[in-house]
């Protein structure tokens, strides 16, 4: 075995996880396919919903900080896992070098360990895969998050989709002065109570949005959900739609939806953070959760049932000892 866990993805879930493991005695080996940990984390300008931290840089600091100081972790970045496989004894997850920062190493190399915890996160959803935009097809709209403020301020845009960066731009710009037209289909209007009282907003829940040729200005004809047809302009497009699992493929098990809920998967295996529903993309929680998978692995390491299940009873034998009790004095 080349180490107690194997943790793929270094975003909050996975990162939390490689401390809650030292904190329980387990050394730790975590994958990241980026060239640091925490990348989402340093394109968030404000938080408002976790202790302690105002801004996602701030926080991926001290979470590289803390990675740091923790002996029995060892973080690989530049390496991409490809493959997961989940037997009765480990898991093996293979692994390329994504250049230049990662370890040289021939391809398709194998990494094995008892357990796994997954925590890939989500990547953006492809437009052409969406079903109710039209127009779309080779097409570069930049995403909502990367604009630059001074070059909307004062400007209407419009964004296709509701999801989350919404609200965070217009928390991290209060004074902007753009007129945001937020085209949406009816399932994503939960995301929008947070940013339906900014009076920059305008919301318009579609069933069909075909996208005009033009980029800037871009014009688009919408079908309402309540019938009516409207054309939407405005001086640039943005797109906002939200995002997909992309877990590596294998023996991570995914629901209906692309998810990957823990209670499904392999008992050697343990999913966190944004990977595991649509419902709890969040820093806390994916920290939480982070944690948890840790602890799943630990248990099980030492015989103890799960929620993901008990390992399987042929080759469960004696519980394999990944360190000592865990020790109140180090928050174990
Ligand atoms: C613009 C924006 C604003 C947001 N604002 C907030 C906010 O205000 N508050 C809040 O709570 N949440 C916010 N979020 C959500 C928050 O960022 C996520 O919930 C959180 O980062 C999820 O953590 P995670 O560890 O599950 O996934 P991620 O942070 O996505 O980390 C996954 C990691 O896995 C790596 N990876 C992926 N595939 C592989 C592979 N095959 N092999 C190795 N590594 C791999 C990725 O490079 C990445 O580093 C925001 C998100 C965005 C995009």
């Amino acid at each position: 075995m080349d180490t107690d866990l194997l943790i793929v993805g270094g975003g909050p879930a996975g990162c939390a996880a490689a401390v809650m493991a030292a904190s329980v005695g387990m050394r730790s080996l975590l994958i990241e396919s980026g060239d640091a940990v925490c990348g989402a984390l340093r394109r968030i300008p404000v938080l408002s919903n976790v202790l302690g931290v105002t801004n996602g840089p701030d926080l991926a600091a001290a979470i590289e900080a803390g990675l740091a100081r923790c002996d029995l972790c060892r973080v690989e970045l530049g390496s991409r896992a490809t493959l997961i496989d989940a037997f009765d004894d480990r898991v093996e997850v293979t692994v390329e070098t994504v250049a230049p920062v990662g370890p040289a190493r021939g391809r398709g190399a194998r990494l094995t360990a008892p357990f796994v915890v997954v925590a890939t996160g989500v990547g953006p959803l492809d437009p052409e895969g969406v079903g109710w935009l039209g127009g779309v097809a080779g097409r570069a709209l930049p995403p909502l998050w990367e604009a630059d403020p001074a070059a909307i301020d004062g400007r209407t845009v419009l964004v296709l989709g509701a999801d989350r960066p919404l609200g965070t731009v217009a928390r991290a710009h209060p004074g902007l002065r753009t007129r945001f037209v937020v085209a949406y289909p009816p399932e994503d209007a939960y995301k929008t109570e947070e940013i339906r009282r900014d009076s920059r907003v305008e919301l318009v829940a579609v069933r069909r949005l075909e996208l005009g040729p033009s980029s800037a200005p871009v014009s688009a004809e919408v079908r309402t959900v309540e019938g009516e047809r409207r054309v939407l302009t405005a001086g640039l497009g943005f797109l906002n739609l939200g995002s997909a699992p992309a877990p590596p493929a294998g023996a991570v098990a995914a629901d209906r939806s692309g998810y990957c809920p823990p209670a499904s998967q392999h008992p050697r295996v343990f999913t966190a953070g944004d990977l595991r529903s649509v419902r709890f993309q969040r820093i806390a929680t994916a920290m939480g959760s982070g944690g948890e998978a840790a602890l799943g692995a630990y248990y099980a390491s030492r015989g103890l049932p799960t929620e993901t299940g008990e390992l399987p009873t042929e080759t469960g034998g004696p519980p394999r000892d990944v360190g000592g009790p865990p020790d109140p004095a180090r928050g174990g």
